[in-house]
């Protein structure tokens, strides 16, 4: 595979490449950390975002199925969408949604006709956030899988390289700016993307499909059922969520309580989940949960349903920590 380099002074120039037969979006970080796919306007300069963003449920579903597109004037209606800088585990969530794989349902609901128009440009997270685990999950903060084309930061260069045909297409398409990865640009790149796992905490999994299968203190349940507040902020935040029924302990019960910052209102309003349903109800979501997530089966099918990007441990007004359940449930050894 061909590693090629740019200067980030010329990204502009490549994206106004892209942009003569595509639409153009880019993350654009707003309040509460959350970012928008916007549509970069002609003579728009770029900012790349290094950090773990959140994605909403409406630019998350423009990715999975192309709802909302496209919105913009720069590419004919049947034409690409290029998305530059989503976070590497975004784009791998994009993959498991593409192969029906969904957090807690088994089988998502199919990618929109419009999906295999997306081409999607990932940047390598070199600022993971603390609640990040994609290493113990099979992911890093320069997971390829789901990108069309793969960028690692590596001081001011980009180091690029394609991943499938789309993505060599949109190399070629720019192949006068870019030159091939020199050796010191590619040391700069690996050094950084060391430098961000040494901040990532491990979580070690090994085994825990094992674990599930077997008979499970119940008391473990019971003590999520009985904290968690079953807002459905985590379903609603997570890449690989697709919004099933059964993807969120909602329904019925009184109003929760429990600590919230303005961010946290505002997603439960979207979810129009603020409610508690009892106890015994959000227990068996969350057993249903883990065992989708990270039981033989998710296994079996390929790898656990979870990209580990850490925004439903980020982000949980009870401050529930799915790591530490799974470091609960593995056990030492
Ligand atoms: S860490 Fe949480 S939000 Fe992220 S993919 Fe896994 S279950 Fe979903
Ligand atoms: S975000 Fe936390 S409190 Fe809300 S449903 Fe998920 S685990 Fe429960």
């Amino acid at each position: 595979m061909t590693t090629w380099q740019l200067h980030e002074t010329r990204l502009p120039r490549v994206l106004e490449r892209w942009q003569e037969t595509a639409e153009v979006r880019m993350p654009h970080r707003g309040r509460d950390g959350e970012a928008t796919l916007d549509v970069l306007g002609p003579g728009t300069a770029p900012e790349l975002d290094f950090r773990n963003f959140v994605l909403p449920p409406g630019s998350r579903a423009l990715l999975r199925d192309g709802a909302v597109l496209p919105t913009g004037t720069h590419a004919p209606d049947d034409g690409p969408v290029v998305v530059v800088g989503i976070r590497p585990c975004d784009a791998t969530a994009i993959r498991l949604l593409d192969g029906r794989r969904s957090c807690v349902e088994p089988v998502g609901p199919a990618p929109g006709p419009r999906r295999s128009r997306l081409l999607l440009v990932s940047l390598a997270c070199t600022r993971p956030h603390m609640t990040c685990f994609c290493l113990s999950v099979g992911g890093a903060p320069d997971d390829e899988r789901g990108a069309d084309v793969a960028m690692v930061p590596a001081g001011e260069e980009l180091v690029l390289s394609a991943h499938t045909t789309g993505g060599q297409r949109l190399l070629e398409a720019a192949a006068d700016l870019l030159e091939p990865a020199r050796p010191e640009t590619t040391e700069r790149a690996e050094e950084l993307l060391w430098a961000a796992e040494e901040r990532i905490a491990p979580v070690r999994l090994r085994g825990l499909g094992e674990v599930l299968a077997g008979p499970i203190d119940p008391a473990v349940w019971r003590e999520l059922g009985e904290t968690c507040r079953g807002c459905a902020v985590c379903t609603l935040l997570c890449p690989v969520s697709a919004g099933g029924e059964r993807e969120a302990p909602t329904s019925g019960g009184s109003r929760g309580s429990g600590r919230s910052t303005a961010g946290r209102d505002r997603w439960e309003a979207e979810a129009g989940t603020a409610v508690r349903p009892a106890w015994q109800r959000r227990a068996a979501w969350w057993e249903d949960r883990v065992r989708s997530l990270f039981g033989a089966a998710a296994e079996a099918g390929g790898g656990y349903l979870c990209v580990g990007c850490g925004r439903c441990v980020r982000h949980c007004p009870m401050s529930l920590d799915l790591r530490a359940v799974l470091r609960r449930l593995r056990g030492p050894g």
